[in-house]
């Protein structure tokens, strides 16, 4: 299987009440019996994940789900994770049971899809059993595409591979650098090896920026911060791009002479996997905030705290002595991103390098419509650091927000 990242590739859920054959739909077309299949309803309480190829569309991540009918407290707890496995998807299977109607469950998750706006497809199983046509007949009402499929038999589990590969919502292919430099440009990566630096290898957004640039066939030097001089002098022409650390963002803009465009690699994440606009008007709530006023920060991994932990440490620190103010912060890391968000004054998100693109955006999606301010950590760093707006100029969405926000025209 070819190594994609798990936050590269499209995340399809398999989702219905109990005992309509999930996690056997998700074994067939996995091929391997990966989930335990039982016939006591409920045996899949948490979601499994599984990475895999599905031919012919490419890098795919199955997540069965908890029966959406699951009972008892534990069970609404998970059903409520169902949910959350729904938001963060890119496109759902909906499991029915051919020999029943639509359930009041089914009609609220088929609500629920429409409206996250997901692509979904219904999927009939148990056909072995025959079935009810009352079914077929409400889906065709409501303008919802069906396939029949019997995971005793197999019988249409070929046939729905190749649909769900013609339905998967194509990966939009935005550049995170390669817009922004052309072939045989300089473009010079500073990557400042400190206590934080994971050993022996470079992080993601990094590494996407080296291959991006040799995509492009553009000349890449990688320096430290402390290097950054000397690494310039000896080059026979200015760069065409430099990008920092955040971290290193000042030391490096006083290295550089203003003319050269200079940028993060959380910006570009920002870009990639976020909204770069929001997060600059996001900005603003940071000279808002008051004495008592809540901050989240949100990771979206959980890593290993380091000492000076950029999340845990560097941002409360650098928040409290930009603001003055005497804040609440909250910090949270992985998956337990938290539902209630409108307590918060500001989310100060990380760079998501780990999440999809989707499961990115429906935080961004989820702050908005709590009309909560979310900026991300290389911006918030960037100006904090006196280094906003020259790391936005190479982005004529993000200058155009500074300009709302400040009311100053660059
Ligand atoms: S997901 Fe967030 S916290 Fe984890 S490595 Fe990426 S940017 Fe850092």
């Amino acid at each position: 299987m070819s190594k994609v990242a798990q936050s590269e590739r499209i995340h399809i859920a398999f989702v219905g009440k109990r005992n309509v054959g999930k996690s056997s739909l998700m074994n067939k077309i996995i091929g391997q019996e990966l989930v335990i299949v039982s016939a006591t309803p409920g045996t899949t309480t948490d979601p499994v994940k599984k990475a895999m190829e599905l031919l012919p569309f490419g890098p795919v991540v199955l997540i069965d789900t908890a029966g959406l009918d699951d009972a008892g407290e534990l069970g609404e707890k998970r059903i409520s994770k169902t949910i959350k496995t729904i938001s963060e998807s890119d496109f759902a299977l909906l499991v029915l049971d051919s020999q029943e109607k639509l359930s009041e469950k089914e009609k609220f998750l088929i609500a629920h899809l429409k409206k996250l706006e997901l692509p979904y497809l219904a999927v009939i199983n148990k056909s072995e059993l025959g079935i009810n046509y009352e079914l077929v007949e409400e889906l065709i009402r409501l303008g919802i595409k069906y396939h029949t499929v019997s995971c005793v038999t197999c019988d249409g589990i070929f046939e729905l591979k190749e649909k769900i590969s013609q339905m998967l919502p194509l990966d939009e292919q935005l550049p995170l650098v390669s817009d922004l430099i052309k072939q045989h440009d300089v473009i010079v990566l500073v990557v400042p090896i400190d206590l934080g630096a994971p050993k022996g290898r470079l992080i993601m957004p990094q590494v996407q920026t080296i291959r991006e640039s040799l995509d492009v066939d553009a000349i890449v030097v990688i320096t430290k911060d402390k290097e950054l001089r000397g690494a310039l002098n000896k080059l026979s022409q200015q760069p065409q791009l430099v990008v920092t650390d955040s971290q290193a963002i000042m030391r490096v803009s006083a290295d550089l002479s203003d003319e050269i465009p200079l940028t993060t690699f959380s910006i570009l994440m920002a870009r990639y996997k976020g909204d770069l606009a929001e997060y600059v008007r996001g900005l603003k709530k940071i000279e808002e905030l008051n004495n008592g006023d809540k901050v989240l920060i949100a990771e979206a991994c959980s890593h290993h705290a380091q000492e000076d932990d950029i999340g845990r440490v560097k941002i409360p620190r650098w928040l409290r002595l930009h603001t003055k103010k005497n804040l609440e912060i909250d910090i949270v890391s992985g998956h337990d991103y938290p539902e209630n968000l409108s307590e918060y004054k500001l989310i100060i998100h990380c760079g998501g390098c780990m999440l999809t693109r989707r499961m990115m955006q429906m935080r961004i999606k989820q702050a908005k419509m709590l009309g909560v301010p979310i900026v991300n950590y290389g911006i918030a760093i960037s100006y904090m650091h006196g280094a906003v707006p020259r790391a936005l100029l190479p982005f004529d969405e993000a200058i155009a927000a500074w300009n709302e926000i400040t009311n100053i025209i660059i």
